[in-house]
This record gives C-alpha cells, sequence and structure tokens, in this order.
C-alpha cells in the first residue's frame, strides 16, 4: 500500500479528453492517459483492503493492488512485469474494458473507486513508450504445431502463450487484418488499431505466423467463400497440426424480423461499423454506407449500439436515435444489495455524451418507405408483466428514419467453422467446451480446442483474452503431458 491516507485524502479522477465538438471531427482516440503525478495519486487511492475483490472481479485476474503499489511508488518497468503477468494486452483492455473491478473495488462500497482501468492504461502506454514491450522468443522449441482460426484477442493471446512455451502457431483468419472485432468492429476512436499492429509485431517476433485471408471450412457457399483469398479444410489442418484452437467469434448478428426489413438503409451494425474502419485504415470502398445528413435510428442499447451513435455523429447525421426494450435502468446501483457483482445501471458512454437521443422501453413494429428506400420507424412503448413484454395500448408513434442500424446484439457463431470441424454446441449454438477440469477447452472433436466467444457467446475483450491464455494452458498440458503456463 502505497499511502496509508491515500484513499481519504485523494478524489478520483477521470482521464482526460477531447472536448466532444472538436473529437467528433476526427475517428482518433481522445482518451489521454494519466500524467506521472496523477498516476501516482491514483494509485496512493488503492486501500491494499486485504482481501482485493478487484482482483477477482476483472477476468484475467489482475494483481490490481500490487500495480498500484508499484505506480505509487514509481517502479513503472516493475508494474508493466506484474500487469502482463495476467494480461496478454493491457492497452487493448486500458482502453475498452468495462472495468468490472472498478465494480468490485472496496472502496467503491462508500466512495469513487479507484481507477483502475487509467492505472492500467497509464501503465501500459508507459511500456510502450520506454520500449520495454519486446518479443519473448521460447528458449527451447518442442517441434509441436499449432493451428489458431480466428485473430481477435482470444485467438492472439492463445497464440502468444502458446509461443512463449515453444510450440510452432500459425493463425489463420479470413479477415484481410489482424484482429477481430478489434480491428473491424470496435471504432478508431475507442482503440487506434496501431495497437493491434504493435502486437503481432511482437508475436511475429516470438514466431507465431499469420496467414490472413484464409477462410477455414469446406462446403463453403459461394457468398462466404468471396471474402477470402484462399480456405483450409478441416482435414488440412488436423493433419498438419497437433492442436486445432477455434476462436472464430460470435458473428451473426440478431435480425429485426419486422415488415419493411428488406428496405434499403437498414443495416446490421456490423455491416455499418467495420466499413469505417477500413476507411481509416486507407482502403478504398466501392461504396460506403454513410450517416450524413441523414435521420439515423440505432436499434439496440448496448456497446455495438453506442458505437453506432458515435461513428453517425462523426459521419455528420443531421440527428441520432438510440432505442433500446428495456426499461431505463436507475441512475446508481444499490450498492449494499450488488456490491461486488457488475450492477445494472444508466451507463452513458462518450459516444452518447457525444449527442443522441436514447429512448427506453421502445419496441419497432414496422419500417416504411418510398421506392424501396426507408424513411419513418413506427414504434410503440412496451411494459413488462410478470415477466413479459406488453405494448402500451395507443402508445404507437413515428420517428423519421433514413438510415436505421440493427445492434441487438449477436446470436451465435457463423456455424461454417464448427460444422465443418463436427464439433458439438451447447443449446446456444456455441462450441460446446467446459472452462474447468480435466478436458478443459477441448471440444467433442479429438485435438480440437475453443475459446472466446465462439465458446461462450458474445461478451468481451477482456474474457476472450482470459479464455485464450486458459486454452492455451490446456492445449500445452494436452501437447506436453504438462504446462507452465499460468490458467
Ligand atoms: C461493435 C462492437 C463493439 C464492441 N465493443 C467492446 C468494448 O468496448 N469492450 C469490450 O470488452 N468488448 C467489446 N465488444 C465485444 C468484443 O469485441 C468481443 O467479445 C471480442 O472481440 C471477442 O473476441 P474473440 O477473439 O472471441 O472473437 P472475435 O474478436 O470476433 O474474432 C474472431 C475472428 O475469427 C475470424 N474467423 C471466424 N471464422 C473464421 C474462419 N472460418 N476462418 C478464419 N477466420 C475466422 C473472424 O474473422 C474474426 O476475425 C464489442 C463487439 C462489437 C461487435
Ligand atoms: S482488464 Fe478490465 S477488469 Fe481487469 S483490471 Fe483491466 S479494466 Fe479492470
Amino acid at each position: 500500500m502505497g499511502k496509508v491516507t491515500g484513499f481519504m485524502e485523494f478524489q478520483r479522477l477521470q482521464e482526460a479528453s477531447e472536448a466532444p465538438q472538436s473529437r467528433t471531427k476526427h475517428y482518433k482516440e481522445f482518451l489521454m492517459h494519466l500524467s506521472d503525478a496523477d498516476a501516482k495519486v491514483q494509485g496512493a487511492r488503492c486501500m491494499d483492503c486485504g482481501i482485493p475483490f478487484c482482483n477477482t472481479g476483472c477476468p484475467v485476474n489482475n494483481i490490481i493492488p500490487d500495480w498500484n503499489d508499484l505506480v505509487f511508488n514509481g517502479q513503472y518497468r516493475e508494474a508493466l512485469d506484474n500487469l502482463h503477468s495476467t494480461n496478454n494486452f493491457p492497452e487493448f483492455t486500458g482502453r475498452i474494458c468495462p472495468a468490472p473491478c472498478e465494480s468490485a473495488c472496496t472502496l467503491g462500497i462508500n466512495d469513487d473507486p479507484v481507477g483502475i482501468k487509467s492505472i492500467e492504461h497509464f501503465i501500459i502506454d508507459k511500456g510502450w513508450e520506454n520500449g520495454w514491450v519486446v518479443p519473448q522468443p521460447a528458449e527451447k522449441k518442442t517441434g509441436k504445431k499449432v493451428a489458431v482460426i480466428g485473430s481477435g484477442p482470444a485467438g492472439m493471446a492463445a497464440a502468444q502463450q502458446l509461443a512463449r512455451v515453444g510450440h510452432d502457431v500459425t493463425v489463420f483468419e479470413k479477415n484481410d487484418r489482424v484482429g477481430g472485432l478489434l480491428r473491424y468492429g470496435i471504432p478508431d476512436f475507442k482503440m487506434e488499431k496501431t495497437h493491434i499492429d504493435r502486437r503481432v509485431h511482437q508475436m511475429q517476433g516470438e514466431g507465431v505466423k499469420f496467414r490472413t485471408s484464409v477462410l477455414v471450412g469446406k462446403d463453403l457457399p459461394k457468398e462466404v467463400l468471396s471474402l477470402a483469398r484462399e480456405t483450409m479444410s478441416p482435414e488440412q489442418l488436423n493433419k498438419e497440426f497437433d492442436a486445432v484452437v477455434v476462436a472464430g467469434g460470435a458473428e451473426w448478428p440478431r435480425d429485426l424480423p419486422v415488415p419493411g426489413r428488406e428496405l434499403s438503409g437498414v443495416h446490421y451494425a456490423m455491416e455499418f461499423l467495420p466499413q469505417q474502419n477500413r476507411v481509416n485504415a486507407g482502403d478504398k470502398l466501392k461504396e460506403q454506407i454513410m450517416a450524413t445528413g441523414k435521420h439515423v435510428v440505432v436499434i439496440g442499447g448496448g456497446d455495438t449500439g453506442s458505437d453506432c451513435v458515435g461513428t453517425s455523429n462523426r459521419h455528420g447525421a443531421a440527428s441520432v436515435t438510440q432505442f433500446e426494450l428495456l426499461p431505463q435502468p436507475p441512475e446508481t446501483e444499490n450498492k449494499p444489495l450488488v456490491w461486488p457483482y457488475w450492477p445494472t445501471k444508466l451507463r452513458t458512454s462518450s459516444s452518447h455524451e457525444e449527442g443522441c437521443e436514447r429512448d427506453w422501453a421502445v419496441a419497432t413494429k414496422r419500417l416504411e418507405g418510398k421506392n424501396g428506400k426507408v424513411e419513418k420507424l413506427i414504434a410503440a412503448r412496451v411494459e413488462w408483466k410478470d415477466g413479459k413484454m406488453v405494448e402500451v395500448p395507443d402508445s404507437e408513434f413515428e420517428l423519421k428514419a433514413d438510415l436505421v442500424l440493427l445492434a441487438m446484439g449477436f446470436v451465435s457463431p457463423v456455424n461454417s467453422v464448427l460444422e465443418a470441424f463436427g464439433v458439438d454446441k451447447d443449446a446456444r449454438g456455441n462450441a460446446k467446451a467446459t472452462t474447468d477440469g480435466e478436458g478443459c477447452y477441448l471440444t467433442s472433436v479429438p485435438k480440437v480446442f475453443a475459446a472466446g466467444d465462439m465458446r461462450r457467446g458474445q461478451s468481451l475483450v477482456v474474457w476472450a483474452i482470459r479464455e485464450g491464455r486458459q486454452c492455451a494452458r490446456a492445449v500445452d498440458e494436452f501437447l506436453m503431458g504438462s504446462s507452465v503456463l499460468p490458467r
């Protein structure tokens, strides 16, 4: 514990950010990491309370009180080593993690929690700025070969861990660039893509091979095939590799089956968002879905919806409205009831601050338009009675809508890769595999393991990193009989 009375003396400090009116003119990150002096003070707020609930609230079990103390004492290099011992990619989580650790912070019971995420952001940026993040190649090679399908945070974490214990790892990615949803989903203004590129270079230095534009599967339909330059069948992979990790994410978006869904101007969020990321990366698109000058309605109140709001505002939308089916949650949680768990409460993202009308307990009934183009959305208010959603009588209303973005979450993985391998699925269509005990992360198919959203369903980057790490240990144990990798 850096300073015994720190938690009584110092206030929580938010990271500085560029003002909404100027940051919406570009797609760059707008949050600035803490200064050395501010990081010291924020680290001093940690009480080292004895039972660090933050450590279990964090899905990768970051050893938070220890690095808070190290930051307070200016031992940044040691703080970085500590942080890397549990998290392969803190620059991702330090930027885009919703920070369940902070909901579990003991100081948070009667005060603002320690700014854990901002300290994590500070430590890793310090590491990169000082050139401390370098490849850590294995001392000895094992001669075993592992294929990882999918280059999102789960696949990247699994690949890095496996390479560091000497396996030859090849990552197959159907997209033209590495990163999964970090690359083609999460907007640059939340996380610039240079962070992924730097890690790819580091991992290449550790021996990981990346093969992009390679789709793994078989009997693939034409529209799926057009995504990739090359295909690999499960038979080829099984022949060439000693183990396979499927980490293909959960890419199947939930649809809105209402009249008018077929009108032009109605798109999945994941048709809209990746295009802007591609343009930011310098790609020339034949056509781009633009929100410029349009009345935009985003259906779905989660992270994806909020990213659509931020991107629409950067395009220069005439108005942006976001609907959520559920009622508005309370502004603050009932701490004694929910601590140390993740509470349901009103969350206002940086994109909301940039301008957006939010409306809750609204169900879209139909979309209407002229000449095949959407022009308005007809919705009704709903309420929940005995766990069932019922429409409020006479509550129908309409809204001008030139662009409707569907951001209602993801149903399951796109099945082709699981079906190609013959992997058993759970009731939700995810790859069936446990996370504990013998045979954890192993699917129903010998030597095929699963991790990340493809196993657990749509989730968070930090959970994908956790699963990638734990899965790597399971693969290493399978290949070598034992493993020194942490779980
Ligand atoms: C718009 C959006 C915003 C989000 N914002 C946040 C956020 O702010 N914070 C947060 O923590 N989480 C966020 N998430 C969730 C987070 O991005 C995911 O939980 C996380 O990326 C899952 O990681 P993954 O590695 O399991 O899968 P993914 O990131 O989905 O990566 C899977 C990869 O596998 C590839 N692939 C799939 N099938 C094949 C195949 N057959 N052959 C070859 N390659 C294949 C895909 O192309 C993809 O690149 C967001 C999600 C979305 C959609
Ligand atoms: S990874 Fe997320 S939960 Fe863990 S310490 Fe960082 S911000 Fe908190």
